[in-house]
Order: structure tokens, then C-alpha cells, then sequence
């Protein structure tokens, strides 16, 4: 059982146990050269080698796993501690080989102490069975070890392992040419000092190709996974992946508790556990302690539980799928293979988990819902989601419409089971993990999905009203609604217009559809000068179906025309992505990347600048230095 790694260690400390090596004066290991694990590298461990001898040819390969050697002793050892004795040149008779050693060796500074020839004189000692030393003749090869042997009776001169990056290594080998070169340059002169070293082109540009890293596919899994509220999610891997796993599913609860005081349980306090995976198992394999990870979950009685597979325990090939059959009836256990970042990156470890609890809890036969909808692909993050969820589950209930699922918006197993039920879905959000999920109902169960986002404003909530309601045929309903939600807007409008009416705003934004807020700004009788529009996304513009009505919206736009603008209109109210901005004279706040929902998301962001403008921030920032000074100076 267990790798050869795994083998070498447990010779190693056979040899402790028994205190072998305390018996003689020189202790020689022959051993593999590829440290591929911590147990081929166990002999070069400081603790059993005082000096590493480098066997090689002059093979690319050969040369290549010496300088891997090199690495390893440089890891354990540091730049500059003395532990490496020199190469053993064992000849393969190639072209150019003693070049190739030779330039090797120059070039991480080590001596060829030996070249052990190729010579048959090895395959006779080996037919009969003995050393070379016993067998009659062959003078030239013995005297080679007998070279050798007394250079370790007398003690090496040692050198500090100074390993190559595989681009020197090709080009001390092989002679290919360095991408990073000095650049040619004249001679430095007094008058005209040499140019500081680039680097080249060729090397920036593959900086840039290299692809952000988001998270591994058992990051994104766990990230989805935790959003069945009622599953138990088992990380089966070492602690480190959970912990870092962990820290970043609830970096958004925490951020949103302690900034916002807005709770989101499943982020705050997933259903999250983790198997440990150890030294033992990661050799022996973790089967033993996933079974009981997934038994000690089972007696809790969850909806489900969910094993995600990390690099380790997909390394070491634990049948992941095997605790599939501990399912209970009432309890699916539910393997998700990702396999750290072997089965993808974040966002496919998201697909493959939301994909995966579809295929295995789903039932298609579930009995209709006629009057019911589903919500697929709310945003985990964002903190006003429940607030969101609320006003759309009103309007829905207003038209005598259910929420089926929220899938995964806090669904529990049972409401996952029944998504089928629902003859509509709506998507929450256009992010690329909501489109491939929407792209996946679809096409591998026909889904019918609503044609319109979630309402911003009130324009956008009557029009989505009215579609719903035909889609239902409550038509009746749906004008009901409508005239309710205009009659609150207009009350609202009109409170707020007593404070904002001629007050002069101007604002930037990205490129997303800002009719909510041009209208209600325009119904308030606020002054509206000026609108700058950054082309985020890289996509035709959006901002507005009526630009007609906007002519001051200026598409072409960076951070120094809005600084102009400030200047030359001098607003009450500065309203950008970002708020990075202070302007004495002008309340500068933040347009909300994910605004509220329904006929009065400007309303509430109105009541916001109000609030602000009634606030002394001056002072509020003077009595958090009194504070500073009190307790931190
Ligand atoms: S990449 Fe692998 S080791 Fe790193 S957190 Fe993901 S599963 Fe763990």
C-alpha cells in the first residue's frame, strides 16, 4: 500500500528504529534522483546526508533531473549553506556529451568530480553476479571508484546548490537562446551611460496572457454548494483548502454584518465541515475518514450532503463517487469531483456544483405549480439581496403569483426538488455564472425563461408587471399592481422633490441602463446638467431608451472631464460608481452597482442624499478624530 515515496520514508526510519547507521564511519545512499514528493527527498534531508553527490548523463533529461535535484537541496538548504559535493559524469556515449556535463556543471558551479565510462566491463560484473572491484581486469573502471571512494574517505570540498531556471538550463544544455537577453548596448561612456536593461517583449507580453486566478473548481463548487441551506457541505481535502475556502465564502458576511449590518446566514455561517486530510492519508488514501465525515453528517439529518474532492484527495484517486451509495432515502449524498484546480478553475467549479445538484435532486416529474415562478441566479454578495428578494416576492404575491425556488438564492433541498414545477424562471442577475446556469435549463430541460431583467425604477416595474401578467393571463392583476406601485411612486416623488426640487446633480457611470434614475431625477425637478458614461463593458450603450429626453449624457468620458464638469457646474450632488471624490460644496455619493428593486429604487437613494445633506459631516469627521486621538494616540 502506498507510493514509492511513501516507501522511502518508511526505510528511513527503519534505519532510526534500528540505529543502523550508528554502526558505520560512512553511510552511502544510491537513490532515484526525481524528488517528485516529500519521500524521495527524505535522503537529501540534512539530518541523514552531509554531502549530495549528483549522478548523471549528459542526457537533456538526465541533466534535467539534476538540476530538480538542486532545487530540492536549495529549498532545504538556502542560497548559500554547503552541502552539494560535485557531479558523477556516467557516460552515455552521445554527441557532444562531455560538452553538455561540462557546461551544466560550469554553469551551476559545481566540479565533475568522476566520469565513470561506458564500458562492458559493468554488464560482465553483473552477469556473474559480483562487483566491479572482484571482477578480473578492467583497471580503467576501477580505478575511477577507487578516484571516488577515496575522495569521500578524505571529505569533499562542498558547494551551496545553485539551481537553473529550465530557460538557462535549455540554453547551458542545449544552446538555445535566452528570450531574456542583456540588451546590446555601446560600451558605457562617462557622456553617455549605459540604458537600464528591459526586459523584452516577448516576456511582457506573456505576463499579460496569463489568466487572473479567481479560485480553484473546488472553491467555486463549495461557494455554490453552501447556498442549499439545508445541506451539510463536506470539503474533503487538509484543512488548508477548507480554512482558505472558508475565509472566502465568508468574507462577504462578514464585510456585510460588520460594514452594513446586513445578515447573510449562508455566507456568515455556511454548513461547512472539512475531513482533515493528514500525512497518512494522503499516502494511505482518506476513504475511511470521508465515510465518516459523510455518516456523522447523515445522523444530522440534513437535505443533503454534499462532498467536494480538493487536489490532494484527487491526487491520491479517492473514489469520490463510492459514498454516493450512503444516499438515504429521504438524503442524497452527492459527490462533486472537482478535484481542487484539476477539474477547472472558480467559475467552472460553480457550474459543475449547480449543474450536478440540478441532475441529482430535481425531480422532472414534479407535480405543476400553474401559478409560480422561479428566481434562478440572485448574486450571493450582494447586500441589499434579501431587500430585493422581498419586493419582487410582493409584486409576484400581489398578482396571486408563489416564489416556487430560488435557485441557489436559499433554497432548501425540498424547494430544489420541486424547480421543475414552475411553468417560468426569471434571472436575477447577468453575470457569466447566472447565463451558463439559465443556458443550461434551457437547453437540457426546456426551461422558459422571462426575456426581461428584474425592474429597476418604475417605468421598468410596470412594463415587467405587464409581461408577467400576460405570460399568466392576469392581465387584470397585473394593471391592479401597477396603478398601486404608480400611486406610491408619485406620493414619494413628491415628498422627496420638497427638499432636491432645483438642486443641480451631475453624475458619471458605467454603461448599464440608467432610465430609473433619469426619470425620477427629472420628476423630482432636480437640475440635471450633465451625465458622463465610461464604456465599461465594451458593449453598444445602454444608458437610456429615450436619449432624446438626455441630450446632456456625454458618452466619451474619463476621470478628468468629470473633474471639469465639478467645476464648471458646481452641483449640489456628485453621483459616480465610485465615490473617490471630495468637492467642498458637493455631496459626492456612490451609484449602486446592484440598485434596489421596483418603482422606488431612486426613491430610496433620494432619501439617502437627503439624510447625507441633513448630516454635519464636517463635524461627524471632527468628532472621529476626538475619538482617534482619545484611544489610539
Ligand atoms: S487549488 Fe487545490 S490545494 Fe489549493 S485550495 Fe484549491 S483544492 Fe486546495
Amino acid at each position: 500500500m502506498g507510493c514509492a515515496g511513501r516507501g522511502i520514508t518508511s526505510a528511513f526510519e527503519f534505519l532510526d528504529r534500528h540505529h543502523l547507521r550508528d554502526r558505520y564511519s560512512r553511510v552511502i545512499y544510491d537513490v532515484l534522483g526525481d524528488v517528485v514528493c516529500g519521500g524521495f527527498a527524505v535522503p537529501v534531508r540534512r539530518e541523514y546526508a552531509d554531502a549530495v553527490f549528483l549522478v548523471t548523463s549528459g542526457e537533456y533529461m538526465a541533466l534535467y533531473a539534476a538540476n530538480n535535484i538542486l532545487r530540492g537541496i536549495r529549498n532545504f538548504d538556502g542560497d548559500t549553506y554547503r552541502r552539494v559535493a560535485g557531479i558523477i559524469y556516467n557516460e552515455r556515449r552521445l554527441e557532444d556529451e562531455d560538452g553538455r556535463v561540462r557546461r551544466f556543471a560550469e554553469a551551476v558551479g559545481l566540479p565533475v568530480l568522476v566520469k565513470v565510462p561506458r564500458s562492458e566491463a559493468f554488464a560482465r560484473a553483473e552477469e556473474q553476479n559480483i562487483t566491479l572491484m572482484e571482477l578480473e581486469g578492467a583497471e580503467r573502471e576501477k580505478n575511477v571508484f577507487r578516484t571516488l571512494s577515496e575522495l569521500i574517505r578524505r571529505g569533499p570540498e562542498l558547494y551551496a546548490a545553485a539551481p537553473l531556471s529550465d530557460e538557462e538550463l535549455e540554453a547551458a544544455v542545449l544552446g538555445r537562446k535566452l528570450l531574456r537577453e542583456e540588451p546590446e548596448t555601446a560600451p558605457a561612456t562617462e557622456a553617455a551611460p549605459a540604458p537600464t536593461p528591459v526586459p523584452s517583449a516577448g516576456a511582457e507580453t506573456a505576463a499579460l496572457r496569463r489568466p487572473p486566478l479567481y479560485g480553484c473548481a473546488f472553491n467555486g463548487a463549495a461557494q455554490a454548494a453552501v447556498r442549499l441551506t439545508d445541506a451539510i457541505v463536506i470539503a474533503h481535502g487538509p484543512k488548508a483548502c477548507a480554512f482558505y475556502t472558508l475565509q472566502t465564502i465568508s468574507s462577504p458576511g462578514r464585510k456585510n454584518l460588520f460594514n452594513r449590518g446586513v445578515l447573510l446566514p449562508s455566507a456568515l455561517s455556511p454548513n461547512f465541515v472539512s475531513t482533515d486530510i493528514g500525512h497518512a492519508e494522503a499516502v494511505f488514501g482518506g476513504m475511511e475518514l470521508l465515510n465518516a465525515a459523510v455518516k456523522e453528517a447523515l445522523a444530522k439529518k440534513p437535505g443533503a450532503v454534499i462532498v467536494i474532492s480538493t487536489c490532494v484527495s484527487g491526487i491520491i484517486g479517492d473514489d469520490l463517487k463510492a459514498v454516493e451509495k450512503l444516499s438515504e432515502p429521504d438524503i442524497p449524498v452527492i459527490a462533486l469531483a472537482a478535484d481542487g484546480d484539476m477539474s477547472g478553475d472558480y467559475t467552472e467549479g460553480i457550474s459543475m456544483a449547480l449543474e450536478t445538484l440540478v441532475r441529482r435532486i430535481m425531480d422532472v416529474n414534479a407535480p405543476k405549480r400553474p401559478c409560480s415562478v422561479n428566481l434562478i441566479g440572485e448574486t450571493a454578495i450582494a447586500a441589499n439581496g434579501e431587500s430585493n428578494f422581498r419586493v419582487i416576492e410582493r409584486l409576484l404575491n400581489e398578482m396571486g403569483i408563489a416564489v416556487n425556488c430560488r435557485f441557489l438564492g436559499g433554497a432548501t433541498t425540498a424547494e430544489l426538488r420541486q424547480l421543475a414545477a414552475a411553468p417560468l424562471n426569471i434571472l436575477c442577475s447577468d453575470t457569466a455564472d447566472a447565463r451558463s446556469l439559465r443556458d443550461f435549463l434551457v437547453g437540457e430541460y426546456g426551461f422558459a425563461f422571462l426575456d426581461k431583467p428584474l425592474p429597476v425604477g418604475f417605468e421598468a416595474t410596470a412594463e415587467w408587471l405587464r409581461t408577467l401578467g400576460a405570460f399568466y393571463g392576469r392581465e387584470t392583476e397585473a394593471e391592479a399592481v401597477i396603478e398601486r406601485e404608480r400611486s406610491a411612486y408619485e406620493e414619494e416623488i413628491s415628498r422627496v422633490s420638497r427638499r432636491l426640487k432645483g438642486k443641480k446633480m451631475i453624475f458619471s457611470t458605467i454603461n448599464s441602463n440608467i432610465d430609473w434614475l433619469l426619470s425620477a431625477v427629472t420628476d423630482a425637478g432636480m437640475e440635471l446638467p450633465f451625465v458622463g458614461v465610461v464604456n465599461y463593458f465594451h458593449r453598444p450603450l445602454i444608458v437610456t431608451a429615450h436619449p432624446e429626453k438626455y441630450p446632456m449624457i456625454q458618452e466619451t468620458y474619463d476621470v478628468t472631464v468629470s473633474t471639469e464638469a465639478v467645476h464648471r457646474y458646481k452641483p449640489d450632488i456628485f453621483l459616480s460608481a465610485y465615490a473617490s471624490r471630495q468637492e467642498d460644496g458637493v455631496l459626492c455619493d456612490t451609484l449602486p452597482m446592484i440598485p434596489d428593486l421596483g418603482a422606488l429604487s431612486a426613491v430610496h437613494l433620494m432619501d439617502r442624499w437627503i439624510r447625507l445633506m441633513d448630516t454635519n459631516r464636517k463635524g461627524a469627521w471632527e468628532n472621529d478624530k476626538q475619538l482617534f486621538e482619545k484611544y489610539f494616540a
